[in-house]
Order: structure tokens, then C-alpha cells, then sequence
């Protein structure tokens, strides 16, 4: 069973200005160190169809999705770049960008539960875990992986499917839109104090929040996962594991300050295929978040492939 891949051409298209470190040339390096290491030919690559308004309202409130698929389009007919907070600039590309983005995150849902592929990886931009059920921030627009679980929830019917978050920035948006949905059981861990400033005290029963401090490094993370995530996922018994798998809790990494090195994400991609073996039949659909040193990005983003795609 093979690990099927989404890079879908449109993400590249949304390009928020010079110096913004969430660029199109993030999906470029990744794209580049796949095919220097020929693990490119080991993935399923599969096209990404547009989210539609269903689908987004499922994780976003009509209005908001509204106001934003107008303002999109006002700015990719005007051609001039708008700024939705002061990091989040929308730009011609942005709104095929977000649908492919979100569209990626629902078709690899689609796919691993047919049975298609054991797992799916989703290298999609812009990101999604700050947009909130009502509010575009932090890079963010639409939340891909709220999107896509509960597309598995509502749409294909599953009753329990686990979030985890492993971005060095706390997911508010996520947390924002499943907070109180006890289908859904939200892991994360992050550092803190940083943007967005949230997730000490976590929204909803449904979450398990580690808070670590800067310059926390693997063995710190590692303890964190074994003794908070593990027990709570394998209580749960997720049917499903979404991954919103930010990389930006490298060492390399200058928007954290945190020490992850690649062991330390393929030992995290080991525990929770461990657990989607378990539980979910090994269903995995994970989806790029963060990640901005572009060559750490690159060498993370084939770390936690190779693990997906059973290649160590
Ligand atoms: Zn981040």
C-alpha cells in the first residue's frame, strides 16, 4: 500500500511579498530534495480538486466563508495585495491556492478511507491551523486538517478521529473550531509563550496541550508525546489520525525556538503510525503547516515521508 502525494501547482500562485518567510519557494524545496533523493518516485502523486462551500462549512461559518471567497476574488480580478491581518496578505493566487489547499486535505481523506493508499501527505499552502472558525490569521485562511476531519466525520461517518499538531505554534484554529466536538480528540504541543499566545489553558475537554518552553529539544518532546499524547490516543481509539505537521520546531528553524532535529521527527511520525496501526487501520492524512528554513523544511518533509511511506 503506497503513500499518496499532493503538491497540487496552484499552491505556489499564492505569494504574500518579498521577505514573507510562508513562500511559494517552501513547496519548491521540498519538491527539489524529493527528487535529489528519488524518494519522489516512491509516493502516489495525485491531482487536488477545489474545496467547495459544503465542505468548507463544515469547519467555517457561512459568513465567513463568504467574505473571504469575495474578498479573493476581488483581489485576484484587481491584482493588488490585501492584507487580512498584519502577516496574512491575500494576493491574486490566494484563492485557487486555499481551495487546492483545503481540496488536497478532503481528496487525501477520500482516498486513504477507499483504501487507495495506506496514507497521504498534503504539501499545501497556505497553511491552516490559526484560521479559526471565523477568522483568517497567522498565514492561515481555511484550516485544511478541521476541514478534512470533519469531511471524515460528517461525510464518510466516522465516529472518532484524532488531530495532532506538532508545529511549533499553537493550532488556535483548530482548537477554535473542534473544541467541545468529542469526536474529534485534539494532541499538540507547542511552544509557549509564542504566537499565537494560546493553548496553556486548553479550550475544550477534547485536547491534550503541551505547553513547552524555548529551547525545549527532542528528549524533551519525546518524554511530552509518551506520557500525554499516547495514553490519550490509545484511549481513544481513533479511526483516523490527521497530522498538521508544521516543521518549524527545528533547530534550524528561526520563527521557534525550539531544537527538533529529523530523528526527532521520524521517531514522532513512528508513534503515531504505531497508533494508526492500532486503531485506524494505519489511516494517516497529514498536511504541511508551518516550516520556513527552507532547507530543514525540505529534509523534515522526507523524514516524516520516508517513515509514512515505509522506506526506513
Ligand atoms: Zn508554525
Amino acid at each position: 500500500m503506497s503513500t499518496a502525494f499532493y503538491l497540487p501547482a496552484e499552491c505556489r500562485l499564492h505569494d504574500m511579498g518579498p521577505g514573507h518567510p510562508e513562500c511559494p519557494q517552501r513547496l519548491d524545496a521540498i519538491s527539489d530534495h524529493l527528487l535529489a533523493t528519488g524518494l519522489d518516485l516512491a509516493l502516489d502523486h495525485r491531482e487536488a480538486p477545489l474545496a467547495d462551500v459544503l465542505q468548507l462549512g463544515r469547519a467555517h461559518s457561512s459568513g465567513y466563508i463568504n467574505e473571504l471567497a469575495d474578498l479573493l476574488a476581488r483581489v485576484e480580478a484587481e491584482g493588488v495585495r490585501k492584507a487580512l491581518d498584519p502577516d496574512t496578505l491575500a494576493g491574486p493566487g490566494t484563492l485557487q491556492a486555499a481551495l487546492r489547499a483545503a481540496g488536497a486535505a478532503i481528496a487525501a481523506t477520500d482516498a486513504v478511507l477507499a483504501g487507495e493508499c495506506r496514507n497521504a501527505f498534503c504539501a499545501v499552502r497556505p497553511p491552516g491551523h490559526h484560521a479559526t472558525r471565523a477568522q483568517a490569521m497567522g498565514f492561515c485562511f481555511f484550516n485544511n486538517v478541521a476541514v478534512a476531519a470533519r469531511h471524515a466525520l460528517d461525510h464518510h461517518g466516522l465516529q472518532r478521529v484524532a488531530i495532532i499538531d506538532f508545529d511549533v505554534h499553537h493550532g488556535n484554529g483548530t482548537e477554535d473550531i473542534i473544541a467541545g466536538d468529542e469526536r474529534v480528540l485534539m494532541c499538540s504541543f507547542f511552544q509557549h509563550p509564542l504566537y499565537p499566545y494560546s493553548g496553556a489553558v486548553p479550550m475544550g475537554t477534547n485536547m491534550v496541550n503541551i505547553p513547552l518552553p524555548p529551547y525545549s529539544r527532542g528528549e524533551q518532546v519525546r518524554q511530552a508525546i509518551e506520557q500525554q499524547w499516547l495514553p490519550a490516543l490509545n484511549e481513544f481509539r481513533p479511526e483516523m489520525v490527521f497530522i498538521s505537521a508544521g516543521f518549524d520546531a527545528h533547530r534550524e528553524d528561526e520563527l521557534g525556538q525550539m531544537g527538533l532535529v529529523e530523528a526527532d521527527y521520524v521517531w514522532i511520525t513512528q508513534q503515531l503510525m504505531t497508533v494508526a496501526d492500532a486503531h485506524a487501520q494505519g489511516r494517516i492524512v497529514s498536511c504541511l503547516e508551518g516550516g520556513y528554513a527552507l532547507s530543514a523544511l525540505a529534509r523534515s518533509v522526507a523524514a516524516h515521508l520516508r517513515v509514512l511511506a515505509d522506506l526506513n
